[in-house]
C-alpha cells in the first residue's frame, strides 16, 4: 500500500523528484501516428540572453496548463520548446564582453566574434531552459529546437529564395530607421515612440534675390545642413509667388529652390517647410518628385560628416546646440516655441532613431498581407478576447514594406552574393561557386543579416521539419493554440500568419490567447529602475512552483493586465498546505486496509450532495478551460476543495470515521474517490501537488499527469437530495453566523428548534447540526411555532429558535450588557460634550475632530446593539 504523507508539505523536496519521476517516464513525449488526436503549442522561443521573469511565468503556465489538460483529456499533446537566438541583444552582449577586453567587433573579425557567440550560447543558453523546468513545464525536450539551428537556417534559406524567385524579396535604396549606437536599420515594428520636450526653433532663410525672406520651424535644426530645398502648398495663394525662386541656406551658403507639393499642409505652421531628402522620409518622397539633390550629413554612429563643413564629426545633438547658436549669431533665428512631440527610439536600446536613406533587402509586405488579413476576417485563427484582432488588422492593413537586412553578424546570412567582376547579384539556397553570367569564381557573399523575426516568423513549421515533408510536421501542423502577450501581436503573430499562409497555405495555429502583464502590488509596470520586479525563481525558491502557478493562474483573464503581491502567493501556498493536510488526514484514515477504487453500493445524502456538486465542478471547470477562462475554472476548483470538500464534508466525514466498520469504509471510498478526482482537475493548475498526493492514494494508472480528466456522470448527479442537504448546511450556517455575532463560545450547547413544513427533514440531520452547529438536539416543530426570549433565525426554509436561556446565563449576562451599556453612555456623552465644545470644534485639527465624531458613531452602534441584546433577553 502506499506512502505516508509528510507531516508538513515541502515543495523543495518533492518538486524536483517529481519533475524527474516524469522525465523518466516520457510523459512529455508525443510521437505522431499514435492514433490519437494531435494537440499542438509551440512554445513562443524565449531569448538566449533571457532570465525567466514574470511574464514567462505567466506566458509558460497558461501552455502548460493546457497542455497537460490536453494531455489528460487523451490528445497527442506537444508542446514544442526552443530558444530565440536574439540577434540584437545577444550581439550586444558579445559587444559589451569584447569591450570589456579593450577590443571591439571589428578587429576580432566576424568569424571569431561568431565563434564567441557560439560559445556564449553554450554556456548561458540553457539557462532559461532549466528555469521552464522549475516551473513545472512539460515540453517535449526532445524536441528543443533553436532558431539558428542547422533545421531553422534551412527554412529560413527557403523562404528568402522563394520569396525572392516570386519577386516578393527585393533590394533596393529606402529610407529606413537606422539606430546610431546598435549600428544597424531597424523595422517599422523595433522603433518605439517616445513623447519628449522639445523645442520648435523658427529660421529665416534669405530669398537669393534680396527682395526678403521666408520662415521656416522645425524640432531638428541641425538637419538644416542636409536641405536641399523648400516647398509650400500648391493652393497657397499667399505665397504662390515664391515657387521658382531659390533661397540662400542659412550657415551654408547653399542656393536652394522652393517647389509646391501637396506633402505641406494648408495653413500649418509658417506655411514653408524645409527639405532634407537624406534625413526625412517624407521629405526623401518630396525630394523624389521634385528632383531635389540628397545630401547625407551623418555617419554611421549619428556623428556629422564631412557634408556638415565646419560641424563635421560633432554628434548630431552638440551639432544641434552649435547650429542654433550660430543662427542666433547671425541673426536667422526669428524665435524658439516649446514643443512636446513623438519620437522614435530604438526598442533594444533606446537611442532617438535616426531616418537614412541606405541600400537593405525589403519584403513586399502588400501581397502577403492580404490573404493574412483575410483568414483572420473569415475566422480560420481567432484572437482570445476577440478586440485584439483590431490590432492587428490595424497593422496589417497599414503596413510598409519590411526591412528584414540588418548590419549585425549574430544572425542567419543572407543567402546573397555579388559577382567582383560583373556586379552580378546571385541569390541562392547553396553557396554558389561561379557566377551563372559571366563565369567568375569572385564572388563576396552579402555582408548583411536577417532581422531576428525573419526566423521566428517560421517558428511553427520550421520547427517540426519544413522544409522537408516530416512525419511531425503532416501530424501536428497546423497548430491549436499560440500563447502569447498582447506586445508582440505585430512582431511575431502576423509574421508567422502570412509566412504560414504564403508558405504552407494554410493557417499557423486557430487560436491565439493574448494575457495581459503582470504587475505589481500596486498596478506599476515591472521594471529594473522602479525595482518593483519579482523574480519568480524567488518566488517558487520560498513558496513553491505550484504556489506561483496557482498565483498566476487565479490572477489571469484573457487579454487584461494582473497584479502580483507577496500576499497573494502566500494564500496560494495556504492553499496548497490546506489540500495538503486534507489529503494527509485522508490518508491516514485509509490505514493500511486496501480502499476500492470506487464508489460504495449505499450511499448518504451527504455524499450524494458531494457528488452532485462534483459533477457540477467538473461540467464547469471543463467548459471554462475549453473557453480559455482559466482563471475562472481554477477559482472554481479552489471554492470546491476549500469550501465544500475540506470544510463541509470531511467534517461531516468525521463521526462516519470514527464509528468504524461499513459506515468508516463506505465513506472512505467517497473521498478517495472525490479527492483523487479533484486533484486531477487541478493537476495542471499545481501540477506538483497533486501528483505526489495522487501517488500516495488508492489509484489506478501510474501517473496522475496521463490520468483521464474526469468527466461529467449524469448517474451521480441527485439534485433533490442535494438540494435537501443545501437547506440543512443554510441553517448551519446561519446558527454559526448567529451566534458568533452573539459572541456565544462553542462550549455552550443548546437546542435547535425548527419549525415549518421540512422541519422532519432537518431532524433528521440532527447529528450534521450537533457536529457543525453546536445543537444538543434538533426538536422539529409545527409552521405556527414561536418562541420569547430565543436567538431567532429565518432561511429560506425555516424558521429556527434557540432558547436564549440555554445559550447564556441570564443574570450575569444582564449585569455585564447594564455594564457596558453604561460605560457606552458615558463615552457618548464626554464625544457629546467635546463636539458642543466652540472653542476646541474651532482649533482642533480638522483630522482630530472627524476621529471623535467616528467615535461617536461607532459608540451609537454599539450602544443599539447592547439595547437589542437586552431586549432579547425579555
Ligand atoms: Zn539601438
Ligand atoms: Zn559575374
Amino acid at each position: 500500500m502506499q506512502k505516508e504523507l509528510e507531516k508538513v508539505y515541502d515543495p523543495k523536496q518533492v518538486e524536483d523528484r517529481i519533475y524527474d519521476f516524469w522525465m523518466k517516464g516520457n510523459y512529455f513525449h508525443a510521437e505522431p501516428g499514435t492514433g490519437k488526436k494531435p494537440f499542438t503549442i509551440v512554445i513562443p522561443p524565449p531569448n538566449i540572453t533571457g532570465q525567466l521573469h514574470m511574464g514567462h511565468a505567466l506566458d509558460n503556465t497558461l501552455q502548460d496548463i493546457l497542455i497537460r489538460y490536453k494531455r489528460m483529456q487523451g490528445y497527442e499533446a506537444l508542446w514544442l520548446p526552443g530558444t530565440d537566438h536574439a540577434s540584437i541583444a545577444t550581439e550586444a552582449k558579445i559587444v559589451a564582453a569584447l569591450a570589456e577586453e579593450g577590443k571591439t567587433k571589428k578587429q576580432i573579425g566576424r568569424e571569431e566574434f561568431l565563434r564567441r557567440a557560439w560559445e556564449w550560447r553554450r554556456t548561458y543558453g540553457g539557462r532559461i531552459i532549466n528555469q521552464l523546468k522549475k516551473l513545472g513545464s512539460s515540453c517535449d525536450w526532445a524536441r528543443e529546437r533553436f532558431t539558428l539551428d542547422e533545421g531553422c537556417s534551412r527554412a529560413v534559406r527557403e523562404v528568402f529564395c522563394r520569396l525572392y524567385e516570386k519577386g516578393l524579396i527585393y533590394r533596393g535604396e529606402r529610407m529606413i530607421n537606422w539606430c546610431p549606437n546598435c549600428k544597424t536599420s531597424l523595422s517599422d515594428a523595433e522603433v518605439e515612440y517616445q513623447e519628449k520636450a522639445g523645442s520648435f526653433w523658427h529660421i529665416r532663410y534669405p530669398l537669393a534675390d534680396g527682395s526678403g525672406d521666408v520662415v521656416i520651424a522645425t524640432t531638428r535644426p541641425e538637419t538644416m545642413l542636409g536641405d536641399t530645398g523648400l516647398a509650400i502648398n500648391p493652393g497657397d495663394e499667399e505665397r504662390a509667388h515664391l515657387v521658382g525662386q531659390t533661397c540662400i541656406l542659412p550657415l551654408v551658403g547653399r542656393e536652394i529652390p522652393i517647389v509646391a507639393d501637396d506633402y505641406v499642409e494648408l495653413g500649418f505652421g509658417t506655411g514653408v517647410v524645409k527639405m532634407t531628402p537624406a534625413h526625412d522620409p517624407n521629405d526623401y518622397e518630396v525630394g523624389l518628385r521634385h528632383g531635389l539633390e540628397i545630401i547625407n550629413i551623418f555617419n554611421e554612429d549619428g556623428s556629422v560628416n564631412e557634408n556638415g563643413g565646419k560641424y563635421a564629426g560633432m554628434d548630431r545633438f552638440a551639432c544641434r546646440k552649435a547650429v542654433v547658436k550660430d543662427l542666433e549669431e547671425q541673426g536667422y533665428l526669428v524665435r524658439i516655441e516649446d514643443y512636446t512631440h513623438n519620437v522614435g527610439c530604438c526598442q533594444r536600446c533606446g537611442t532617438v532613431v535616426e531616418p537614412r536613406l541606405s541600400t537593405q533587402w525589403f519584403v513586399d509586405m502588400k501581397p502577403l498581407a492580404v490573404p493574412a488579413v483575410k483568414a483572420v476576417r473569415e475566422g480560420e485563427t481567432r484572437f482570445i478576447p476577440e478586440r485584439f484582432d483590431q490590432t492587428y488588422f490595424h497593422f496589417m492593413e497599414n503596413i510598409r514594406d519590411w526591412c528584414i537586412s540588418r548590419q549585425l553578424w549574430w544572425c542567419h546570412e543572407i543567402p546573397a552574393w555579388y559577382c567582383d567582376d560583373c556586379g552580378e547579384l546571385i541569390v541562392s539556397r547553396e553557396t554558389p561557386k561561379a557566377c551563372p553570367k559571366c563565369g567568375s569564381s569572385r564572388l563576396t557573399h552579402d555582408p548583411d543579416t536577417l532581422d531576428t523575426w525573419f526566423s521566428s516568423a517560421l517558428w511553427p513549421f520550421s520547427t517540426l521539419g519544413w522544409p522537408d515533408k516530416t512525419p511531425e510536421l503532416d501530424y501536428f501542423f497546423p497548430t491549436d493554440v499560440l500563447v502569447t502577450g498582447y506586445d508582440i501581436i505585430f512582431f511575431w503573430v502576423a509574421r508567422m500568419i502570412f509566412s504560414s499562409i504564403e508558405q504552407m497555405g494554410e493557417v499557423p495555429f486557430s487560436d491565439v490567447l493574448i494575457h495581459g502583464l503582470v504587475r505589481d502590488a500596486l498596478g506599476r509596470k515591472m521594471s529594473k529602475s522602479l525595482g518593483n520586479g519579482i523574480d519568480p525563481l524567488e518566488v517558487i525558491d520560498n513558496y513553491g512552483a505550484d504556489a506561483l502557478r496557482l498565483t498566476l493562474a487565479m490572477g489571469t483573464s484573457p487579454g487584461n493586465d494582473m497584479r502580483f503581491s507577496d500576499e497573494k502567493v502566500r494564500s496560494c501556498r495556504n492553499f496548497c498546505n490546506k489540500i495538503w493536510n486534507a489529503s494527509r488526514f485522508i490518508r491516514m484514515n485509509l490505514g493500511e486496509e486496501v480502499v476500492e477504487t470506487g464508489l460504495p453500493e449505499t450511499l448518504t445524502d451527504a455524499d450524494k450532495w458531494l457528488l452532485t456538486r462534483f459533477n457540477d465542478l467538473v461540467r464547469e471547470v471543463t467548459d471554462n478551460i475549453d473557453k480559455y477562462e482559466l482563471g475562472v475554472a481554477v477559482q472554481k476548483l479552489y471554492d470546491f476543495i476549500w469550501d465544500i470538500f475540506c470544510d463541509w464534508y470531511i467534517e461531516i466525514a468525521k463521526p462516519r470515521l470514527t464509528a468504524g466498520g461499513a459506515e468508516a469504509a463506505g465513506v472512505r471510498r467517497v473521498l478517495v474517490f472525490v479527492l483523487t478526482r479533484t486533484l486531477a482537475l487541478l493537476h495542471p493548475f499545481m501540477p506538483f501537488v497533486t501528483e505526489e498526493i495522487w501517488q500516495a492514494l488508492p489509484h489506478e494508472g501510474e501517473a496522475l499527469i496521463v490520468a483521464p480528466w474526469p468527466v461529467y456522470d449524469p448517474a451521480h448527479v441527485y439534485p433533490q437530495e442535494a438540494a435537501a442537504f443545501e437547506r440543512v448546511m443554510d441553517a448551519i450556517r446561519a446558527i454559526r453566523n448567529a451566534r458568533t455575532n452573539a459572541q456565544i463560545p462553542p462550549s455552550r450547547k443548546a437546542t435547535v428548534y425548527v419549525a415549518g413544513d421540512l422541519a422532519q427533514e432537518f431532524a433528521a440531520a440532527e447529528p450534521f447540526f450537533q457536529r457543525l452547529a453546536f445543537a444538543t438536539a434538533v426538536v422539529p416543530k409545527p409552521a405556527d411555532f414561536t418562541m420569547e426570549r430565543a436567538m431567532n433565525i429565518v432561511t429560506d426554509a425555516v424558521r429556527i429558535f434557540v432558547p436564549m436561556d440555554e445559550l447564556i446565563d441570564r443574570d450575569k449576562e444582564l449585569a455585564r450588557l447594564q455594564k457596558e451599556k453604561a460605560s457606552c453612555e458615558r463615552d457618548i456623552a464626554s464625544v457629546n460634550q467635546k463636539l458642543a465644545n466652540q472653542n476646541f470644534v474651532t482649533r482642533a485639527p480638522a483630522q482630530v475632530i472627524e476621529n471623535e465624531r467616528q467615535k461617536l458613531r461607532r459608540a451609537t452602534e454599539l450602544l443599539a446593539k447592547i439595547e437589542e441584546s437586552l431586549a432579547a433577553l425579555g
